[in-house]
């Protein structure tokens, strides 16, 4: 028996003790957390008092702090510092935690309160309240809770067959493309790659024991060698290779997978009473319905389609060729050179981390008078984090913020915002901002680029909406709110990336300190632009096919490359090549979790602009506007409906005109 007054989870702490916690204390607080959140629930469902709001919601609300509490150290520090016996603990726990997670969610005496408080007088509760009975609700009901015993088995086994076609589906893709690759041989081959291409297809064949070059179907590999190569043979052969994977006549073929992924999704969302999948889905977004989504497809397609059109013809006017999809990656990359002659290293010597950091923190201050102020004194789980407390314009207290900037073997890729603690009555949040940007050296200090630059201010716009989060139920608070809205704080930040008045106050060069030249941001902003508008109708062909999957209401048979030719054909602008199929290594709708919901990249674009255009209308620094943007919508979560909040936040609904005009398109 472990020693349990040594283990820093069973202490009061205000901050993380990350320096005492050792990954052996993770499973006995676990389970003990477990315990206590099924004897709180026995409480919730023994008690002999008629189900109300506050003995039953509230109360399953508050219930499991302390595996709340242990379990969000645990998946914090799993993305962004592992190791082998914490990863070995996960996935031990892996199954403990979701059996409890279905006791509680499919125990039918609990769900009874729940459904009273649901079905009862609710006219006394305020928007919030109602705002979290539906949360509540609707968790179990998608659960399963409110279907017949027989219908609770099909519901299982559709779920069961789901995750286990989903993961299949994944690895098939996966297989096709590292199954794949071009051994080339001669210099004539290679004609047009840039150097670092070069080194790593070298390297690429080094590793296979062979002579010459290897070029993959991985990105880092695929996306320059469209751009670069010179062959046109070779390009249409990577591009072949790539567009028909997951479509051969062996083990990895999808076909059938898809056909049975659209349909018990189909009949999982029948079986919940709803006519398609995407109903089921967008029920619980922003969006709400598919007329909804379409109607947003169809705005950008009459908008969008003209000037799209025309970049296309303008891109396939350098091409001797009668135009084929191998050759626009290639002329599009040629043109783009020819147009804006900018690359990204010439803006790292501008974006030295230490002057970015003051920069964004700074704009938080100028708009919403907060402060930042290191906190050497509260632990971190790895030197390279920093803490800062964070002050409101009367100095009290609002939030704690980590951030963590640089790579290393045991981080997660890619760039996050986190809590470790979720604001609710009483609590101020503890938030923590993850990247992986580029690293000091001995002779440089870390100099990021402009895209590094954006990555900074999209997560510190999460960070920002969990920071101001000021409501009662930890449930709706700061980035807990509808999927097709939290991206909204987070990429409005992005604007101020290209706005000279914001990158002159820090973008100096970190030697000599002269400001970003003039000239580096005008074509910064210009090349934003560059096939904008193809771009648009890229993604509003991928809402379209995936809505076209998703608003299916009968049993789905058929053929799979022509129903996708047909779904995407309004938005689809360049030549078809017979034998390519997206839809089997579409892995965001199939097995990502983005089905129906792909749309949701161009619904937060949307709402991003327009709420940026507010305060370009008013200036961008304008503390007005920022103050009603946080007291409306950064501190609100999801106490309200987004649509709601938006309203409230701007006096109207968001149309699409803003991002036309971003885009240059009026
Ligand atoms: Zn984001």
């Amino acid at each position: 028996m472990q020693d349990t007054t040594m283990n820093p989870f069973f202490t009061k702490y205000e901050y993380i003790p990350f320096a005492d916690i050792e990954v052996a204390h993770f499973e006995p607080a676990i389970m003990r957390g477990i315990e206590e959140e099924l004897q709180e629930v026995n409480a919730i469902v023994n008690n002999s008092d008629a189900p109300t709001f506050v003995n039953t919601i509230v109360a399953l609300e508050r219930s499991g702090a302390l595996l709340e509490r242990v379990t969000t150290v645990m998946y914090n520090l799993l993305s962004a510092h592992t190791s082998d016996e914490l990863e070995e603990l996960a996935q031990r726990m892996s199954p403990v935690l979701s059996e409890h997670s279905s006791n509680i969610m499919l125990n039918a005496q609990l769900f009874a309160r729940v459904k009273a408080v649901k079905e009862g007088d609710t006219t006394m509760l305020t928007d919030e309240e109602r705002m979290l009975l539906d949360k509540t609700f609707e968790g179990f009901e998608r659960s399963g809770a409110n279907l017949s015993e027989e219908e609770k088995v099909r519901f299982r086994a559709i779920k069961s067959e789901l995750s286990q076609l989903t993961l299949q589906f994944s690895q098939n893709v996966l297989k096709e493309t590292n199954d794949f690759f071009l051994h080339l041989t001669s210099e004539d081959e290679i004609a047009g790659l840039p150097e670092s291409q070069r080194a790593q297809a070298a390297q690429a064949a080094q590793e296979k024991g062979l002579e010459g070059w290897v070029f993959t179907l991985h990105a880092p590999s695929y996306v320059p060698f469209m751009q670069y190569a010179e062959r046109r043979d070779l390009r249409e052969q990577l591009y072949r290779a790539y567009n028909t994977r997951a479509t051969h006549d062996n083990e990895y073929n999808n076909f059938k997978i898809v056909a049975q992924l659209v349909n018990l999704r189909r009949e999982l969302a029948q079986l919940l009473g709803y006519a398609t999948y995407a109903e089921y889905a967008l029920k619980r977004r922003m969006a709400q319905s598919a007329e909804n989504v379409n109607n947003l497809l169809d705005q950008l397609i009459d908008a969008y389609a003209p000037k799209a059109r025309e970049e296309v013809a303008e891109v396939f006017a350098l091409s001797p060729y009668e135009p084929q999809p191998w050759d626009f990656a290639y002329y599009a990359h040629k043109l783009q050179k020819s147009k804006f002659d900018i690359d990204s290293e010439m803006f790292r010597p501008y974006f030295e981390l230490s002057k970015v950091k003051a920069g964004v923190f700074g704009l938080a201050t100028r708009l919403y008078g907060i402060q930042f102020v290191e906190r050497k004194d509260v632990p971190v789980y790895h030197e390279d984090v920093t803490a800062y407390d964070v002050l409101d314009k009367d100095g009290s207290h609002l939030a704690l913020l980590y951030t963590d900037f640089h790579p290393r073997a045991s981080k997660q890729g890619g760039a996050w915002m986190t809590s470790y603690r979720e604001q609710r009555e009483g609590v101020r949040p503890q938030v923590s901002v993850v990247m992986n940007f580029t690293k000091p050296t001995a002779h440089q200090p870390a100099l990021l680029t402009h895209a590094e630059v954006e990555t900074f201010l999209h997560e510190f716009g999460h960070a920002l909406h969990g920071i101001f989060a000021n409501t009662r139920f930890a449930a709706l608070s700061g980035t807990n709110v509808y999927w097709d809205f939290v991206e909204l704080p987070s990429q409005f930040m992005e604007n101020y990336a290209v706005e000279p008045e914001f990158l002159r106050t820090f973008a100096t060069h970190y030697q000599t300190n002269d400001p970003l030249p003039e000239l580096l941001i005008e074509r910064l902003q210009a090349s934003r632009n560059f096939n904008a508008a193809y771009a648009c109708m890229r993604q509003v062909s991928f809402g379209l096919l995936d809505m076209a999957y998703y608003t299916q209401t009968l049993p789905f048979e058929a053929d799979i490359r022509s129903f996708e030719q047909v779904a995407w054909k309004r938005a689809s602008l360049l030549p078809v090549c017979e034998e390519a199929c997206m839809t089997v290594q579409f892995g965001h709708i199939m097995s990502g979790g983005y089905s129906a919901g792909y749309y949701s990249y161009k619904w937060a674009e949307v709402l991003d602009a327009d709420a940026f255009d507010y305060f370009k209308e008013n200036g961008i620094f304008n503390p007005e506007v920022a103050d009603a943007f946080r007291r409306e919508i950064l501190s609100k979560g999801g106490t309200l409906h987004p649509q709601q909040l938006y309203r409230n936040f701007r006096g109207k609904d968001a149309t699409i005109d803003a991002l036309l005009r971003r885009n240059n398109i009026v």
